[in-house]
């Protein structure tokens, strides 16, 4: 038999549901209590693609870990293991790309998808892409390893071909969790895909980027996502707009060279 929760856990427990739930996560598995006093060692008490539909009332990993985002994403990381929740797993995938940086950034890079490069390399944006956002990283006046980078979705799709919306509900969740980790003062969503999961808007990027959105307390802005300005070099004009923008949230000084 369960033991019977008092009020107050019951109520905070429901508070935590109703969070998640807001967040689209909806499943839960049990673990069994333990007395154990090593929480490092514990299972996460979400996961996304279980399917028992009760609750513990043991903290969850990143409660346990709210110190400590080293700890908590990594937790996050062993709890999407070998995923293989949706059918991306089965269509050519070497690994998961997890996300890279700076475990406590004041801003946070999102993209798609993995592509080929970094579903070799198990890290995003190490490609051509990637060569372009590190440019308008250090534009901004920061290093790659001073922002977190990640996607919306961890497996690369079949020929780069873009995600489509089931995966991105699968996978986003993990996201949303190492958003909630991190705590970045400001999010920087990387062309549409990102954009209009991110916020859930179906707009051209014309009209979604050049302005702050709230997304979750965060400050989230929209841009151009590197690849498209690979091939469409005009827009960087406009991209560094979106970029000077987000440097003046993040109190940054204007480097004295703006990006070619
Ligand atoms: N494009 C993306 O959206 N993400 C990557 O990691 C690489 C290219």
């Amino acid at each position: 038999m369960p033991a019977l929760l008092d009020p107050d856990r019951r109520r905070a427990l429901a508070d935590r549901i109703k969070y998640y739930n807001e967040l689209g996560i909806y499943d839960f598995y049990r673990r069994p209590v333990s007395d154990s006093a090593d929480v490092v060692q514990s299972p996460p008490l979400l996961s996304t693609s279980a399917s028992f539909s009760a609750v513990e009332a043991t903290p969850d990993a990143h409660e346990a870990h709210a110190g400590d985002p080293t700890t908590a994403l990594r937790l996050i990381r062993e709890e999407i293991g070998d995923c293989t929740r949706c059918r991306l797993h089965k269509q050519g995938r070497k690994q998961i790309v997890f996300g890279v940086g700076n475990p406590r950034a004041e801003l946070m890079f999102i993209g798609e998808a993995p592509g080929a490069d970094e579903d070799e390399q198990g890290e995003p944006f190490v490609g051509r892409a990637g060569q372009l956002l590190n440019n308008m990283i250090k534009a901004m006046g920061l290093r790659r390893e001073d922002v977190y980078i990640a996607n919306i979705i961890k497996c690369r799709p079949p020929g780069n071909r873009t995600p489509e919306r089931d995966e991105c509900e699968t996978c986003s969740p993990f996201l949303m969790r190492q958003i909630e980790v991190i705590g970045p003062k400001a999010i920087v969503a990387l062309g549409a895909v990102a954009a209009k999961t991110l916020l859930a808007i179906n707009a051209p990027m014309s009209e979604l980027r050049g302005r702050w959105y709230d997304f979750r307390g965060t400050k989230l802005a929209v841009t151009y996502h590197p690849a498209f300005l690979l091939r469409d070099p005009r827009q960087k004009k406009e991209t560094w707009k979106d970029l000077q923008m987000v440097m003046k949230e993040l109190g940054l000084k204007t480097p004295e060279k703006t990006p070619e």
